[in-house]
């Protein structure tokens, strides 16, 4: 992908750890001078995959690479996951499937979500690429192009079963019987998608069940392709064919706030640059938001909202070090983020120190609920400034 993040790859693979080495030592090892640590952890990614894999079977399990991967890197994330034994992969963007197709086996497929867009369909073509159809326009214009090749093309069919957003509309049925009737397209898969899979308790999954078997029934030797994470752990009545699952493979909890049955992939350390004592009174951060009760032990971390630490923070959620909890004060910043290390033991957090951000002590899941928003979110949002250690 960009330059700087293969070259951060390379110096990990010239830097990786000898089999011997704890993790600890692992980490010792990683280059200095960066304003945080984004380990991601391709073994527990692998797992979680299979486990999906196990959980749906007979169904298949793709994998949803969209977002460059959840934020955590498509350019590994993608081959590391086919080494598993994937071979669905679901981009949003026609661009993020070129990106990836070349980097995966031949007996990979890859689908763009987003679908077809108006003079995509040769370029599609050309990459080996499948689209999925959202509209009459779409299937229309990949089966001319099919005509005008005088070959069959291949193609995912998504409805909208009630959530508004993409897909064909169940009133457009007839007329997609009778398009597929005239031949030149193989539609690997009739698909929808819930809007409140991670919700199992939540009556529209069942509404958007009953519409996709209804449509189903119109397409009665193809395969289905429903569920995503959430969908996936609401029974198999949900799989169909193939599952679609994202945010689990991620290491996010795939039903909100139950408890999380996946392994954490992503983990984000970040280095103090300053630690500072103020009296009480001190006013802390920008617009002088947080007055200190008493005296207090400061830290500034470096990293803030241009680093997927979202605003919403301020004043709201911590860090760890040592286990202990270590309250952010004041308001985020661009680069930033002041914490109260008066917890700590006196000058136990030094300059250069790391404290966890999302690790053992704070779950992704949690970090994104103390931020208001949801692990997505988080993920897709940490950028490019973070050491990238792929383990
Ligand atoms: C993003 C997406 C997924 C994956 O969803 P998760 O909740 O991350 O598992 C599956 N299908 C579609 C259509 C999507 O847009």
């Amino acid at each position: 992908m960009d330059a700087t993040r293969s070259l951060q790859n390379d110096a990990v693979m010239v830097r990786s750890a000898p089999s011997h080495m704890s993790s600890a030592d692992a980490d010792a090892a990683l280059p200095a001078g960066y304003p945080g640590y984004l380990t991601i952890d391709l073994g527990a990614l692998s797992r979680n995959y299979q486990a999906m894999t196990r959980r749906v079977a007979p169904a298949m399990a793709a994998a949803v690479v969209k977002a460059d991967a959840y934020g955590l890197g498509a350019d590994r994330v993608a081959p590391a996951l086919y080494a598993a034994g994937c071979r669905h992969f679901f981009v949003a963007q026609f661009h993020e499937a070129l990106a990836i197709r070349p980097i995966l086996g031949v007996d990979a497929k890859v689908f763009v979500l987003n679908g077809l867009q108006p003079g995509n369909e040769e370029p599609c073509v050309q990459a080996g690429i499948i689209p999925v159809l959202n509209g009459m326009e779409q299937l229309a214009s990949w089966q001319a192009l099919a005509g005008s090749l005088g070959r069959t093309l291949p193609a995912v069919l998504q409805f909208d079963t009630g959530m508004s957003r993409l897909g064909l509309a169940p009133a457009d049925l007839d007329d997609v019987q009778k398009a597929i009737e005239k031949g030149g397209l193989d539609i690997l898969f009739v698909m929808s998608h819930l809007a409140c899979g991670d919700e199992p308790d939540n009556a529209q999954n069942g509404e958007q069940l009953a519409e996709m078997q209804r449509i189903a029934a119109c397409f009665a030797d193809l395969p289905l392709c429903f569920a995503n994470s959430g969908g996936s752990f609401l029974g198999a009545g949900y799989h169909g064919a193939l599952v679609r699952p994202g945010i689990a493979v991620y290491g996010g909890a795939p039903h909100g706030n139950a408890d999380n049955p996946m392994e954490p992939v992503a983990s984000l350390d970040v280095a103090v640059v300053q630690t500072r004592t103020v009296p009480a009174g001190a006013k802390i951060g920008y617009g002088g938001s947080h007055v200190a009760a008493r005296p207090m032990v400061l830290a500034t971390i470096a990293a803030g909202y241009a680093d997927g630490l979202p605003r919403t923070l301020s004043d709201r959620g911590a860090v760890y070090f040592d286990g202990v909890r270590l309250p952010i004060v004041g308001r985020v910043s661009m680069d930033s983020i002041i914490i109260d290390a008066s917890a700590l033991p006196q000058g136990r957090l030094t300059l250069g120190a790391r404290v966890e951000v999302i690790g053992p002590n704070q779950s992704l899941d949690a970090l994104a609920a103390d931020a208001g928003t949801i692990s997505y979110e988080i993920l897709t949002s940490l950028g490019s400034r973070y050491f990238r250690n792929y383990r």
